[in-house]
């Protein structure tokens, strides 16, 4: 038994605009077989796609940890740290204080004679 299929019959089919399984108007009819349907909700005229959903390719198993390394090794070397500047050496506050002192004194001193 075969089914007779007529142009503007409603019939479900996969939209390739919708990316659903939606009702279709039959388009057109070539030997005896749906050749294109139109989408009721879009619109969209396309072949036939026997109501099937089309297998989605498969998918790279990428992480963001992946992708980062990605990043990463595609990116310039830092440059070498600089060395540490020397460390100041220390004020010694006690011998500046004696020697402001001792100028002290002798300017003191110097006005006294
Ligand atoms: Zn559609």
């Amino acid at each position: 038994m075969s089914t007779v299929y007529r142009i503007g019959e409603v019939h479900d089919d996969y939209c390739t605009s919708c990316h659903l399984l939606l009702s279709h108007d039959i388009a057109s009819v070539v030997n005896g077989q749906i050749a294109k349907t139109t989408c009721r909700t879009c619109f969209n005229t396309h072949d036939y796609k026997q109501a099937r959903i089309p297998k989605r390719p498969a998918k790279k198993e990428e992480t963001k940890r992946s992708l980062m390394d990605q990043v990463l090794r595609n990116m310039p070397q830092m440059p070498a740290m600089p060395p540490a500047p020397a460390p100041k050496p220390k004020r010694d506050l006690w011998a500046a204080l004696g020697r402001i002192n001792e100028k002290k004194e002798t300017a003191a001193g110097g006005d006294a004679k």
